[in-house]
Order: structure tokens, then sequence, then C-alpha cells
């Protein structure tokens, strides 16, 4: 058996191009431009690298782009005053902090500054807590990503058994209740699980957000399980240039699982595709026009 291979890439450019079509229509209807602010404090690179990509999709898509890039000495003051003119300025829809900042930077500080109007991360207490309950809220994107791909296997997510392995604010919590919200039934593992292996093969729907190259092995999954693999490991490639993995054995896995994610080319793709999502919504959302059919 072959697991089928949920190409991210293609995914995502069909959800950038109907952001693109939505963008396009509340600028003829509303003469709204939604825009987006990205905030880089220091020169970490793989950080330059996502702020450029989150600019030029972001442009592309029709929507205005703000690149704010400061040093990484700035102080705590510093940014929140960056924040405080992002959080006033009506052509900012929304406001994006790149992380991880600089040692020193209270990254929760920063993010609890945010307007929760304009928290396209949807990292802000406001907006976990209304995911949290059942409300409507701004969502991280990386999950939102998460549930768009595997929607793209299983039409419906109700009654599913789904073990997300990774508690982070950032992955695994708002993974649970957007698949709450599915219907799904969910399990969340974490450093602490005991026998990770076995609750891992009870998975309809296994997600693993870890951060451990290849730590999930085929045969911890579920024969034609759907895999979800958030992880991004760069390990040392045979060129000594390093490539990248996720936390799934991707090649075990293909012999295993019914469909999967291949790590580049997955859900990276549509975390940035779910942030232009996020700031259409947002824009909508300030202006008070319906929210998008997005
Ligand atoms: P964190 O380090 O914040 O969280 C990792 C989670 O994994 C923690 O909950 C931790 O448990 C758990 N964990 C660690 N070791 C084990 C283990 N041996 N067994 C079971 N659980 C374990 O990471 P993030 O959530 O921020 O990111 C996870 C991965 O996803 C990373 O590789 C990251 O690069 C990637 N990522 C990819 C994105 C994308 O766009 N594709 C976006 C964001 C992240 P505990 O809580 O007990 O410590």
């Amino acid at each position: 058996m072959s697991a089928k291979i949920i190409d991210g890439k293609i995914i995502a450019a069909d959800l950038r191009a109907r952001v693109a079509a939505e963008v396009a229509r509340v600028k003829r209807e509303h003469h709204l431009t939604p825009g987006l602010a990205v905030v880089l404090v220091g020169h970490d690179p793989a950080s330059e690298v996502y702020v450029r990509t989150k600019a030029k999709q972001t442009e592309a898509a029709g929507m205005a782009s703000f690149e704010h890039k400061l040093p990484a000495d700035t102080s705590l003051g510093d940014l929140l005053a960056v924040i405080a003119r992002l959080n006033a300025d009506p052509a900012v829809h929304g406001i994006l902090v790149q992380l991880p900042l600089p040692k020193g930077l209270d990254s929760q500080k920063v993010i609890d500054a945010i307007d929760p109007a304009k928290d396209v991360d949807g990292l802000n207490p406001v907006n976990a807590g209304r995911l949290a309950t059942g409300l409507l809220a701004l969502t991280p994107c990386t999950p939102l990503g998460c549930i768009i791909l595997a929607k793209t296997v299983h039409s419906s997510l109700e009654g599913i058994s789904a073990v997300i392995i990774g508690r982070s604010n950032l992955v695994g919590r708002p993974l649970v209740q957007l698949l709450l919200n599915e219907n799904a039934t969910v399990t969340i593992a974490h450093s602490r699980t005991r026998d990770l292996p076995k609750v891992c093969k009870q998975a309809d729907l296994l997600l693993a957000a870890v951060g451990k190259p290849e730590m999930v092995k085929a045969d911890w999954i579920k024969p034609g399980a759907t895999v979800i693999d958030v992880g991004i490991n760069r390990i040392p490639g045979a060129d000594g240039k390093g490539k990248l993995v996720g936390d799934v054995d991707y090649l075990g896995a293909l012999n295993v699982a019914g469909a999967i994610t291949p790590v580049p080319g997955g859900v990276g793709q549509m975390t940035v595709a779910c942030l232009l999502v996020n700031t259409l919504r947002a824009a909508c959302a300030i202006k008070g026009i319906a929210a998008p059919g997005v």
C-alpha cells in the first residue's frame, strides 16, 4: 500500500487564489484593502525568510503589506510602542510579530498588546479563550491549515478519532479546539504521555507537532490513517547542507498510512495561506462587512 500524498502546495495555491478573488471583491464593493503588518525583531535567518514569504504572498493576494524591521537590541517599550501605533493604524487589519523574539523580550507581553481584532496569529489570550469557548475567533494559522488538509481526505471529521502529539499554544492546543468544533473525538499527547506508540495507533487522524525529527514510526500508525505532519526539523543531509524532515518517518509511514502530508510541501505551505485568510477575515470584521467566503 502507498499512501495518498496530501499536496500542501496545490491546496495552498488554491486557497491563496480564493483569497485573492475575495480581496478583489471587497476592494470593488467596499473600497477595502486588507493590510497586514509584520514585525521582525533581529536577524534570525529563518525568520527573515518567513517574513519575506509572507510579504510576497500578501502583495500577490492584492493586500497591503507593511514590514517593520527592528534591531535585535530593541527594548520592550519600543516594541510595544510600534504595536500601539499599528493597533491605531486604520490601514492595518492584521498584526503579526514574528516569533521567536530575541532573548530578553517577553513574547507574552508583546502578544497581549496586540489588538485582538488584528491578532491574525490568533495567539492573544482573548482569541485563544474565544476559540476554547466555541466563539468566533481569529485562530492560529498552522492548526487552521491542518484542518483544511485533513478535510481534503475526510469530507467530515465528525466522530473521527484524532490524536495530536504536542500541546503548544501555537499548534497543539488550538488544534484540539478546532477538531472539537468539527466534532472529532480528540486525544492530546505530550512528553509525559505513557505508551505514545499505542496512543497514536488508535488514531484515524494523527497530527504530529513535536519538533523531533522522524520520531513517529510506521508501526505507531493505524493502517489507513491520515497523517498530518506539522514538524519542521533540519537534519544533516548527504550534501552537507542539511535537509528538512518532519516529525514522522515519512518513507516508513507511506507504506501504512492512507494519506500523509510531506515535509516540505505539506502543512508549512498552508500556514502563510491561512495568514492571508485571517487578514481578510479581520479586515472584513473591522470594517463591519460580512465574513468572506473563504
Ligand atoms: P513546542 O516545542 O512548543 O511544543 C512541542 C510539543 O511536543 C510539546 O507539547 C512537548 O510536550 C511535545 N513533545 C516533545 N517531546 C515529546 C516526546 N518525546 N513525546 C511526545 N511529545 C513530545 O513546538 P511547536 O508546537 O511550536 O512546534 C512543533 C513542531 O512544528 C516544530 O517542529 C516546529 O518547527 C513545527 N512548526 C511548523 C509550523 C508550520 O508552519 N509547518 C508552524 C509551527 C511549528 P510538553 O508540552 O510535555 O513539553
